[in-house]
């Protein structure tokens, strides 16, 4: 019998303990484990080489995903890391211009130390992947939906444009296997920044990776042991605890989002909206076609500059001013000066990312109070317009 995602999810580890069947599985801090007798070793020898805890979250997210297994890393960034040493220095690795910037930075600088190539493309343009493709890339990394403009690319596209030789990874932090499953779509590799929807709490910096074949995940689960970026138990019970709700939230997510949306689009002093789920929204289609929803990350634009977006941000008391994403606290942030602000500035405004543009992630408090709450936020920015006028 196949269960669902939410069924997979709420019942990971439930009633693995077979010493004092406890019903949640216990949380092993230990760094290693005795042998049973000379040269006989049991399952775990060493936590950094294996954990039961780190890996009944591995086995889950790998079952979520629909790959064969799973490594657990200590953040987002050791997970993409760890997929680097799939490379060697002369192969090339085809990034998204518009990739996460902990992604820019790291294959960036480690293309300069020589560790391998890396070839930053438009991967919504079929012509410039491939052009890319005539270089004979051995890695293709792919993330949709991209931050903080929420562009949106074809997945099965891409992955048919590569063919069968190249590996194509995908970065799936922004939706989560509950709203979308890439290695279904043809991708050999997911990761994942599990700081965000998966732990869902804001309370753990973590990552994983799952592959789809075997020996891909063996070749990555020598590495994680080899160069020691797998994540600690503690983090892993945590995000496992977390990952139980996850589709719950993921629904309470996008109902808010949904009514957050509804109120925006009637604000005057709210300029253009980024979001998926919207039929305006360049990529609408192809969201429709391979994600589950539309998720819970928007962003837009204000008619109003300066002091007053400050008076905006200030105003609100619902949407905490912070980077990160996906736990269950709704966020704001600016990313002209917070997430994007090492870009140099022509550079942030060739990518559409203006001063005036604003990231949310919708939490799931009451989506009538986070509306309300925006509403008395816009009211202030309101009268300051009109004094600003008056005194003009
Ligand atoms: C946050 C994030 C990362 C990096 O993850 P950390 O857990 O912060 O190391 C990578 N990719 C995306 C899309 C992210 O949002």
């Amino acid at each position: 019998m196949s269960s669902s995602n939410q069924t997979i999810a709420v019942r990971s580890g439930i009633e693995s303990d077979q010493q004092f069947g406890a019903v949640t599985p216990p949380l092993y801090l230990s760094s290693n484990y005795t042998f049973a007798d000379l040269e006989q070793p049991r399952q775990y020898d060493y936590s950094r080489s294996g954990n039961p805890t780190r890996d009944t979250l591995a086995d889950t997210l790998a079952q979520l995903e629909a790959g064969c297994g799973g490594v657990i890393t200590s953040s987002g960034m050791s997970a993409i890391y760890l997929v680097t040493h799939l490379c060697d220095k002369d192969d090339v690795i085809i990034a998204p211009h518009d990739c996460y910037g902990g992604t820019y930075r790291l294959l960036n600088s480690l293309a300069e130390r020589g560790r391998f190539k890396v070839e930053f493309v438009d991967q919504g343009c079929d012509e410039s992947i491939q052009q890319a493709l005539q270089g004979k890339p051995k890695l293709i990394w792919i993330e949709t939906p991209s931050n903080p403009l929420l562009r949106v690319v074809d997945i099965q596209n891409i992955c048919e444009l590569a063919g069968q030789d190249i590996i194509k990874v995908v970065d799936n932090t922004f939706l989560s296997p509950v709203l979308q499953q890439p290695l279904t779509l043809g991708a050999d590799i997911v990761v994942h920044s599990t700081t965000k929807y998966i732990n869902g709490h804001s309370d753990v910096v973590g990552g994983a990776v799952i592959a789809k074949e075997q020996a891909l995940f063996e070749q990555l689960a020598w590495w994680a042991n080899c160069i020691g970026v797998t994540g600690s138990p503690f983090d892993s019970f945590i995000t496992s605890r977390g990952l139980r709700t996850l589709s719950v939230r993921m629904r309470q997510h996008q109902e808010n989002t949904q009514k957050v949306i509804e109120y925006l689009q009637q604000q005057p002093l709210v300029k253009n909206i980024y979001y998926p789920g919207l039929e305006s929204h360049p990529s609408h289609q192809i969201a429709k076609k391979q994600q589950l929803g539309f998720g819970a990350m928007l962003s837009f634009e204000l008619e109003i500059k300066g002091a007053n977006l400050r008076t905006f941000v200030n105003s609100l008391s619902l949407f905490s001013l912070a980077e990160s994403l996906g736990g269950v606290e709704s966020l704001i942030c600016h990313p002209a000066t917070m997430t994007h602000a090492a870009m140099d500035p022509a550079a942030r405004l060739k990518a559409g990312i203006s001063n005036s543009l604003l990231r949310l992630s919708v939490g799931i408090e009451d989506a009538d109070d986070l509306v309300r709450d925006l509403d008395s936020a816009f009211q202030r920015c309101q009268i300051k317009v009109l004094q600003g006028e008056q005194h003009g």
